[in-house]
């Protein structure tokens, strides 16, 4: 899966994007509403939104929880060398680098794939 953490919460990948700034939307916090667009600040109506283009791929890093375990406990993320996060160029890409690590396929499913783009604090790789 992939999406965004928001404090602590996860928002997965709504494949819905804003109708006025075509950033994507996630699922709202508000029942009213259906989605929240974080650039513009405001919930949304799935009117005021529209599918997200097919090809989108937006780059990812890869966590998952420390252990496994859920519970209030930190994440971990997939490092390269100069312990910075390895960013890649959407989702298919990193399952094929954790597949090729060794990772069992039924293993992806506890991995979340972070949208960089949504991201405070995480370096993209400059490009
Ligand atoms: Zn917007």
């Amino acid at each position: 899966m992939s999406g965004i953490f928001i404090e602590r919460d996860w928002y997965e990948s709504t494949n819905r994007i804003c109708r006025r700034c075509r950033s994507p939307v996630w699922k709202s916090d508000n029942p009213k509403y259906s989605f929240q667009c974080l650039e513009c600040d405001e919930d949304l109506f799935e009117f005021e939104t529209d599918e997200q283009c097919p090809d989108y791929s937006p780059k990812v890093i890869i966590a998952r929880y420390v252990g496994g375990i859920t519970l209030n406990v930190g994440l971990e993320y997939v490092l390269d060398d100069d312990k910075n996060e390895l960013v890649f160029n959407g989702q298919p890409e990193a399952e094929t680098f954790l597949l090729s690590m060794g990772v069992a396929s039924e293993d992806l499913e506890f991995m979340y794939f972070i949208e960089t783009e949504h991201m405070e604090g995480v370096e993209d790789d400059g490009e």
